[in-house]
This record gives C-alpha cells, sequence and structure tokens, in this order.
C-alpha cells in the first residue's frame, strides 16, 4: 500500500479483516437457492442479508415489488410474481451522496442440479450465486462496516438497494432503482469482475425483450385457406425483418415462436420472442422505430393484428466524461492498494444500465473476481474478497474526498 492517508490506511485494514466474514456470509447466502422465481428462498436469504445489514445504521426496510405482467404462449397477459428487495438509507444529509446496489436471485431455479458449494482448491470456491453475486453484497458490506468505523463516515450518506429480479430484468424493482439513483455523485454495483483478473465492464449495450401476440383467421387448409390470415407467417415475417436489421451497432436474436394449429387448419394465433440489443442510446431510437415500422408493414401485408408488449428495459450504457473520472478514482484507489484495475466494454447488460440512463456514474463490477457465472462452473476466488472490499473502502473515501474539495 502506498499513498494512503492514515485514515484510509485504517479503513482499508478493517475491510481486509473481515475477509473471514466475508466467506462465512458467501457460503450461509449461497447454500440457501435464491432463484429469481423461487419467492421463498428470496424472502429467506432477504432475512439473512437484512440481518447483516442492520449493522449499519439507518433503518434496512423490505420494499414490495412493482406489479409486472408477460405474454404467455396463447397470447394472454398474466401477472408475474416477483420477491421483496431491500432498501437502506444512511445520512442523506450528508454532503457526499451514493447508491450501492447489487442483486439476492440467482439464475439457478430451486430444481437446478446446481445447488451445492464445492471447494475447487484452497482458494477457489464453487457454488450458485457465489460470484454472481452473493459475494458481492458481502463485499459491500464490508466496505461499509469499514467506513462507518472511520471519521469520515460523517460526510458520507448512501442508498443501498438490493433487489430480487436482477437476472429477471429488473422489472419489479427498476422504478426503486431510479429513485434512489436521484441526486446520487456516483454509484456501485457489486456485479462480478468482467474478467477473473479483475477486469472490470466499461460501456455496455442495451437490451430489450419483446413478445409480439399475431392473431390472423383459421380457416380449412383445403376447403377454403384463401380466407384464412395465416398469424405463423406473419410471425416469421416479422422475425425476417427484425433480423435483417442486423448490423454492428443491434444485434437482433428471434428467439422463440408459440403458436401454430393442426395441418388441415391456417393457424391464427403467433406469439414470437426477440431479444434486440442496441449499441447506443440512439441505435436504441433506431431499434424502436425499427420494431413499430415492421410491425406495421407485416401487420398490412398478411391483414392481421399484432400486439407488442415489452420494451428496452435496460437502457445502453455509454462511456462517458463521468464514468471516465469515476474509473480514474478506482483505478487510482486500485494503484495504491497494489491492484491494476482496468476496464472494457461488454456485450452484457446488468441494473448499472438502468442507473447510467439516470445520469449517474456507475461502475457496476465493483464485486468478487471469479467467472463462469450463469453455469454449474460458477467459481469465487476467495482472496478477492479482502482486496475487492478495500477497494471500495478506498474508492468510497476518495469520493468524500472529492466533493470536500
Ligand atoms: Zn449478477
Amino acid at each position: 500500500m502506498t499513498g494512503l492517508t492514515s485514515q484510509e490506511r485504517d479503513c482499508v485494514e478493517r475491510a481486509m479483516a473481515a475477509q473471514g466474514a466475508m466467506l462465512a456470509q458467501v457460503e450461509a447466502w449461497a447454500a440457501v437457492n435464491s432463484g429469481s422465481r423461487n419467492l421463498d428462498g428470496l424472502a429467506r436469504v432477504a432475512g439473512l442479508i437484512g440481518d447483516a445489514f442492520a449493522v449499519l445504521p439507518g433503518e434496512i426496510r423490505l420494499v414490495d415489488p412493482a406489479s409486472v405482467d408477460a405474454v404467455d404462449a396463447l397470447g394472454r397477459r398474466h401477472e408475474l410474481a416477483h420477491g421483496q428487495h431491500l432498501h437502506l438509507t444512511v445520512r442523506p444529509e450528508a454532503p457526499l451522496q451514493i447508491l450501492l446496489t447489487g442483486h439476492m436471485d440467482t439464475v439457478f431455479p430451486v430444481d437446478h442440479p446446481f445447488q451445492a458449494l464445492t471447494w475447487l482448491d484452497a482458494g477457489t470456491l464453487g457454488g450458485p450465486g457465489v460470484a454472481d453475486m452473493k459475494s458481492g453484497i458481502a463485499i459491500m458490506l464490508a466496505a461499509l462496516r469499514a467506513i462507518e468505523a472511520s471519521e469520515a463516515a460523517a460526510s458520507i450518506g448512501y442508498e443501498v438497494v438490493l433487489n430480487s429480479d436482477e437476472e429477471v430484468g429488473s422489472l419489479a424493482s427498476a422504478a426503486l432503482l431510479v429513485q434512489a439513483a436521484r441526486g446520487k455523485a456516483a454509484a456501485l454495483t457489486y456485479e462480478p469482475s468482467a474478467l477473473p483478473d479483475g477486469t472490470m465492464a466499461g460501456a455496455r449495450p442495451g437490451s430489450g425483450n419483446f413478445s409480439f401476440t399475431v392473431r390472423g383467421k383459421s380457416a380449412h387448409a383445403g376447403r377454403n385457406p384463401e380466407d384464412g390470415r395465416n398469424a405463423l407467417i406473419a410471425a416469421a415475417d416479422l422475425a425476417l425483418r427484425l433480423k435483417a436489421a442486423v448490423g454492428p451497432s443491434l444485434s437482433v436474436n428471434p428467439a422463440r415462436i408459440d403458436g401454430g394449429s393442426p395441418n388441415n387448419v391456417v393457424p391464427d394465433l403467433a406469439v414470437l420472442r426477440v431479444n434486440l440489443r442496441p449499441a447506443t442510446v440512439a441505435d436504441q431510437a433506431l431499434a424502436q422505430a425499427l420494431i413499430e415500422g415492421s410491425v406495421a408493414e407485416v401487420a398490412a401485408a398478411h391483414d392481421v393484428a399484432i400486439d407488442v408488449h415489452g420494451h428496452f428495459a435496460r437502457p445502453p450504457k455509454p462511456m462517458t466524461p463521468e464514468l471516465e473520472s469515476l474509473f480514474g478514482i478506482v483505478r487510482q484507489a486500485g494503484a495504491d492498494l497494489g491492484q491494476s484495475i482496468s476496464w472494457k466494454a461488454t456485450g452484457g447488460v446488468c441494473d448499472g444500465n438502468n442507473i447510467a440512463a439516470c445520469g449517474v456514474p456507475v461502475i457496476d463490477t465493483m464485486g468478487a473476481r471469479g467467472g463462469s457465472i450463469h453455469s454449474m462452473e460458477e467459481y469465487l476466488i476467495v482472496e478477492s474478497l479482502g482486496q475487492r472490499a478495500a477497494l471500495s473502502a478506498l474508492t468510497i473515501l476518495r469520493l468524500a474526498a472529492e466533493a470536500a474539495r
């Protein structure tokens, strides 16, 4: 460690000393399944994490999920159930205001074969959510505890949002994130590093999931097919038109078509699912226009009705001058701790996208080093817990020092 004030050194040492506590938390929290659709498991994990965060000042509260609907294979809208989110506000009058976020859910449902923790070697723990991101939540807490024990805490206010639906798009927590981001100088989100060496994620594309319900008209396939309006063909035409717009600044993935009919009936219903990822905010506007234009053209060409459900729930997160200067602070903090910090653009999306869309610079890979996330090979590099907690604590102190300048 070089270039640290004595206050910074004390704070960093406290964060690193929490290594054992963080590992115990990761083991306890990852032992409980919290797949995004496992409401019982999410409630249990929220209880465990809420208890751990109760050592911080302020009152941690459970927030009900916002109402979210989806379209089923028959084109019917129905409500989706989500777990509650945790929300904490500390010193809202302090001169520095930051947002820290994480998610309690994982991609592994309760009946998935990947449930157990396994030591892969002395320094590597495998298990569901160990990297993404139960370790990130432990790191956030260790950094905040180290800050709270410092005199600098008086000048630092923050909100924490731990949602339970990040892995399914944060539709039930988007409004909470927007509200918590308001007025913040910066945000830190605790997704695992983009690469196992600690490389962080810079710019991210946006992402939108859409369901197009196409309603045509059934008819006998042999007797009067001309009276039918084939919804399946219209859905396929729409998929092809959207896919044809793929380029360097837009990826389009037509993923599924539900519907159809017996061979002797012209099908009157099809539901097409498409994911679109625009690189920039301007590309998102173009993609939105593409959707609207293609839907109108296909509806007219096939004489069908098309109902569009979905939106760009993850807006693009560009590299901005404000984000570059935040990265500068994190990189310098890393250098002073003997950690080399770099970042690169990635194709993935996360809550950092939504926070960036509020105009708040956000580094969204402050969590642990690890890898193979969203797979049965997911692992956590255990020594990164203390390293990353130290990095977060020092970053927050430096943000406070800058705000005081
Ligand atoms: Zn994650």
